[in-house]
Order: C-alpha cells, then structure tokens, then sequence
C-alpha cells in the first residue's frame, strides 16, 4: 500500500492518473479485505474515524473543495475503491466532498488525460484562477459563468479545467447563487452609488472579490464581484434593473 501511495502522488504530480493501470501491486484476492478497510476501518471504527475526519478538517473553511460550494461532510475516492482497492485508505487519494459531488462522480474512472477531474491536493485549484463570469446586461440582470483558461495554460490541463466545470454543472450552480445575491447586494450598491459615486462603488466590488479570492480561490461570489466591478452599465444603476 505505501509503494501503492508512492506511485499515486508521483501521478498525481506528473498529471497521469488516469494511467495507473499496471502500475499498482496486483491485489488479487484481497480485493475486499482493503474495502473493509475503508468502510469497516476508516469510517466506522473509532480510531479510523479519527483519522477520516482530520482528512475532512482539510477541507478550507469546510467547504466542499470540488464545488466550493456544498459544505464537506464526506470523503470521495478521487480514483474509485472498487476500481483501485490499494488506494481505498490512501490519504492522497481522498479528497472531502459535499454529499451531492460525491454521490455525482460515484466510480468515474478516467480514461484519458483530459477526463481526469481536477484534484485539489495536485491541480492548484486554489490558486490558479480560472472561474470568470460576465453580467448579462439586462432586466432582469442575470451572472453568466464560464471558465477562463489562462494563455499559457497546457491544452489538457485547459480541457480538465472545462470537464471539472461542466461534471458538476458549476456553471448552472453558480448563476442560481448569483441571482440571489445580486437581488440581495441591490440595495446597499445603490446607496454606495448615491452616497460616493461609481468609482467608489467599483473599488468596493473590486476589494469585495480579492477578499473571496484571497480566502478560497475561485469563488463564485469572487467571480461575480470581479464582473460587476467591470460592468459600467451596472456601476452606472444598472442594479436597480437586478
Ligand atoms: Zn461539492
């Protein structure tokens, strides 16, 4: 199991799990003896549970590092048990998740390269932006959410990025957050608007999303202050249109 784990972080360095086929001890037999485990070991007994739940602690502010959204009250497999049962303990190999993006992604198992979903302990979600959003200049005003590959980004990395974003259909989650917290930010842009002006309320929008990008990365609330900052037809009262 520890050369097992061994591989597994190179891979998930180099970019390659999706090829750890014969790579791996042959487990044969014990197929569901290292099953037991996890759900007998790891989730159930007092000790193991200890263990999974410092795992969990991991997740930043206890959200839900795939969607960033749902809060992370489970574990999710990031390579499936039944598939690869020597990593079914493998730390590396478990990521917190909220319940509905583990129950999503279930036993997918990638195939190629650019099917590989992103893996917060190797991928830098954190840190690589990558969500942007544009304001649907309209009544009523609506988020549009999309991601932006960076020009220097490897074409694979550029395509895991888009599958991750469409798997947990992010792009439909996030624009439903929005809509209710432009309805619920209209009030107080417009008294900023009234009271300082459109440049003031712009820099209130822009220190607004470095605050959601310096705490958790690509944050749909970060996103969508970054584009409201950027929209002159909003800083302009668009927001009495939300
Ligand atoms: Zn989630």
């Amino acid at each position: 199991m520890e050369s097992a784990e061994e591989v597994y972080i190179a891979a998930g360095r180099d970019g390659t799990l999706h090829d750890l086929s014969g790579k791996l001890p042959d487990t044969g037999t014990d197929k569901e003896y290292l099953i037991f485990a996890y759900d007998g070991g790891l989730v159930t007994s007092r000790a193991g549970r200890d263990i999974y739940d410092q795992i969990l602690a991991g997740a930043p502010f206890e959200r839900c590092p795939l969607c960033g959204r749902g809060i992370a009250t489970t574990l999710d497999h990031q390579l499936p048990k039944s598939e690869y049962p020597i990593l079914a303990i493998t730390p590396a190999n478990l990521v917190p998740a909220c319940s509905k993006c583990n129950q999503k992604k279930s036993s997918v198992d990638p195939a190629e390269p650019s099917e590989m979903l992103l893996h917060p302990y190797f991928d830098g979600l954190g840190t690589t932006r990558w969500l942007g959003a544009r304001i649907h200049e309209e009544s009523p005003a609506r988020a549009e959410y999309f991601v932006n590959s960076g020009e220097d980004w490897d074409p694979t990395f550029s395509a895991r990025v888009v599958r991750h974003f469409r798997f947990f259909g992010l792009g439909k989650q996030y624009a439903v957050a929005a809509a209710g917290k432009l309805a619920t930010d209209r009030l107080q842009h417009a008294g900023l608007l009234r009271r300082a002006g459109a440049s003031e309320l712009r820099l209130h929008l822009q220190e607004a999303a470095e605050g959601y990008w310096s705490t958790a990365g690509n944050t749909w609330e970060g996103a969508l202050c970054s584009a409201l900052a950027d929209s002159d037809w909003y800083l302009n009262g668009g927001m009495n249109q939300v």
